[in-house]
């Protein structure tokens, strides 16, 4: 992606998770299912911000349309727990008054995002998680489907390949992980971001990871960018990297290009990897990402629409 000048009226960048997508190593048909979906979820996001919607409206749509897409980990689609259940987790927030909601394995609402979006603008809390996340989200009337409707076919075998092979664990990015994200900016030049994920094939015990952690793997702030983040969350927590790009530009002056490489370089150096999407004010979009591959595309009010796969190709 390159900076826009004059600054768009609007732009939104989305991931569909970073992994070892080499070229070659995807079928056709999971290459075309992928892109399809991406373009799906631009095309939602665009509509809202077309539409004169906000920053927080638009990641909103276009998480919940990869959250609906088997092919993605998030929502249906969504990995299986050490168990055999599913527990999701999903973030946004709002870079005008860095308002944030968010779930952790919460087990039964369709759409984590719209749930994650009921916390910011319908509790006193920032973070809800397990049971009283499920209760929530009834209380608020969304959709609710059984913890089965989440399952594949596809991530069933990935949980029954990880149980046999004990030597793996933490990322694995042969896995293809596909959280999923997105960031905007609205025609206020306000900006915000979202995630959504199932987390890690076979994780146990609990685990929560970055994607529901505001200033881990969502984070937003009309004063710098905003991010949505996708990898090995265990270090992307542990170096608090949405919050840290943020503050990188804020206090350094950086671009958001040149701290998401800062911070995804001091990543890979923990021994983590993944990426980030970002949107900044300026109407820019920019990516960086550590793995062979990152599902993702962009759109802008004036710039087309895009989408990619490989780290080859430019958007
Ligand atoms: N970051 C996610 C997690 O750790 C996984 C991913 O992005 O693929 O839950």
């Amino acid at each position: 992606m390159s900076t826009a000048t004059p600054k768009p009226r609007w732009s939104l960048a989305i991931h569909g998770g970073a992994g070892s997508m080499r070229r070659g190593a995807l079928t056709p048909e999971q290459e075309a299912g992928a892109e399809a979906g991406l373009h799906a979820a631009l095309d939602a996001g665009a509509a809202v911000l077309e539409a004169g919607g906000s920053a927080v409206e638009a990641v909103q749509a276009a998480v919940q349309v990869l959250e609906d897409d088997p092919h993605f980990n998030a929502g249906r689609g969504s990995v299986f727990t050490w168990e055999g259940g599913h527990t999701l987790d999903a973030a946004i927030m709002d870079g005008a008054n860095r308002a944030a909601g968010a779930v952790a394995g919460s087990t039964t609402t369709r759409h984590p995002v719209a749930l994650a979006r009921a916390v910011m603008e319908n509790s006193r809390h920032v973070l809800l998680a397990g049971e009283g996340a499920d209760q929530f989200a009834r209380e608020q009337q969304l959709e609710q489907v059984d913890n089965v409707w989440f399952g594949t076919e596809e991530r069933r075998r990935q949980l029954d390949s990880m149980k046999g092979d004990t030597a793996r664990g933490g990322f694995d990015v042969d896995m293809k992980y596909g959280t999923v994200g997105a960031v905007a900016m609205d025609a206020q030049g306000h900006v915000a971001a979202a995630t959504s994920t199932g987390g890690l094939t076979g994780k146990r015990w609990g685990r929560v990871g970055d994607s529901p952690l505001i200033g881990a793997g969502t984070y937003a702030d009309d004063r710098a960018c905003a991010v949505s983040a996708t990898g090995s969350g265990e270090f992307f927590i542990r170096e608090g990297v949405a919050h840290e790009i943020c503050a990188r530009m804020r206090l350094r002056g950086e671009t958001a290009r040149q701290a998401a490489e800062v911070v995804m370089a001091d990543v890979k150096a923990m021994g983590g990897v993944g990426g980030v999407i970002l949107a900044a004010p300026s109407g820019e979009l920019d990516w960086c990402f550590t793995t062979p591959g990152m599902y993702r595309g962009s759109a802008s009010a004036d710039g087309g629409k895009r989408v990619a796969i490989y780290d080859d190709v430019r958007i």
